[in-house]
C-alpha cells in the first residue's frame, strides 16, 4: 500500500505546494482523501488525472482549504464519463448538502455544456455517503474505518484508517490528539498528520492565526500520538505557517522528540509505501 501527498500546503497559496489531499494506492484501487487546491494537477501528476481512476473520494471534513477543488472533481467527472456515473463520495455529516450545493454553484456551466453537447444529457450527479464512525467503505481487500476527530467547532470531523495488504495506513486530517485518533493510530504503519509548528504560529503579530493552535496537533503532538500508537512512519504535512525550505529537519526533530519511529516530511509527491 502506497500513500502519496499529492498537496501538502495551508489554506494560504503557496507556489510550491497544492492544497491538502493524500492519495492511497491499495490492492489496484486508488483512494483520494480531502480535495484541497490542485487536487487533479497533482492527481494527473501521478497519472490519475481523471476521476474515473478514482475508486472512492473521501473528505476528512468540510473546511474550505480541504474542499477548494471539489467542484473541479464534480465537473471533470461529469464532462470525462458516460451520462449518470456519479462521483463517488464518502464524508462526514454536511457532505450531502455541500455536495448538492456545489452542483448546484456549476448550474450555469451545466446549462451551456448541456446546451452544446447532445450526448450531455443529465446534470453532474454525486453518490455520497456520510459517515460518523466505524465502516466507511469496503471493497475487495480494502477496508476503509474511521472515526469523529477533535477539530472544533468543525463538529464533524473525521479521520480515517484504510486496511488492506495486511497494513494500516492513518489519514487523520485536522485534528488535536484525541482518544479517537489513538484508536484509529493503533499499530498502524503510516500515521498521516496535518500539523502545525506552535513555536513559529505563536511568534506571529496576527491575532487570527493565534486561533489556529488550539484545534490542530503540533509536531510535538504528532510524534507523541504516533509513539502511543506504535506507529511505524509518521508522514506530516498541511504545514502551518509554510514551510520555508531548509528548515525541513526542525519541524522532524520536534516530532522526532517524542517519536522512536521514521517521521517524514512531505513535499508535494512524496510517496511512502506502508
Ligand atoms: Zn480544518
Ligand atoms: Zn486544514
Amino acid at each position: 500500500m502506497d500513500v502519496i501527498t499529492l498537496g501538502t500546503g495551508n489554506p494560504l497559496p503557496n507556489p510550491d505546494r497544492a492544497g491538502p489531499a493524500t492519495l492511497v494506492r491499495a490492492v489496484g484501487q486508488n483512494l483520494l482523501f480531502d480535495a484541497g487546491r490542485g487536487v487533479l494537477l497533482r492527481l494527473a501528476a501521478v497519472g490519475l488525472g481523471l476521476p474515473a481512476f478514482l475508486h472512492q473520494v473521501f473528505l476528512t471534513h468540510l473546511h474550505s482549504d480541504h474542499t477548494t477543488d471539489f467542484g473541479d472533481l464534480v465537473t471533470t467527472n461529469w464532462i470525462t464519463m458516460p451520462a449518470d456515473t456519479p462521483l463517488r463520495v464518502t464524508g462526514p455529516v454536511g457532505t450531502e448538502r455541500f455536495a448538492d450545493l456545489t452542483v448546484a454553484s456549476l448550474g450555469a456551466d451545466v446549462g451551456y455544456r448541456m446546451a452544446h453537447h447532445q450526448d450531455l444529457t443529465s446534470q453532474p450527479s454525486v453518490a455520497v455517503t456520510e459517515v460518523t464512525d466505524g465502516l466507511a467503505y469496503e471493497l475487495g481487500d480494502v477496508r476503509v474505518s474511521c472515526a469523529p476527530v477533535h477539530h472544533f467547532p468543525v463538529d464533524s470531523a473525521i479521520g480515517y484508517r484504510v486496511e488492506a495488504e495486511g497494513k494500516a495506513v492513518v489519514i487523520a486530517g485536522d485534528t488535536r490528539p484525541c482518544d479517537s485518533l489513538d484508536r484509529l493510530c493503533s499499530g498502524a504503519d503510516v500515521y498521516v498528520q496535518t500539523i502545525v509548528r506552535t513555536d513559529l504560529v505563536k511568534a506571529m503579530p496576527a491575532p487570527r492565526m493565534q486561533d489556529v493552535l488550539d484545534y490542530h496537533s503540533s509536531c510535538e503532538e504528532a510524534g507523541a500520538t504516533a509513539q502511543r500508537g506504535g506507529v511505524r512512519i509518521l508522514v506530516l504535512t498541511h504545514f502551518v505557517p509554510g514551510l520555508a525550505p531548509g528548515t525541513e529537519e526542525e519541524w522532524r526533530a520536534l516530532a522526532g522528540k517524542f517519536f522512536d519511529g521514521d517521521v517524514v516530511v512531505a513535499s508535494d509527491l512524496t510517496s511512502v509505501t506502508a
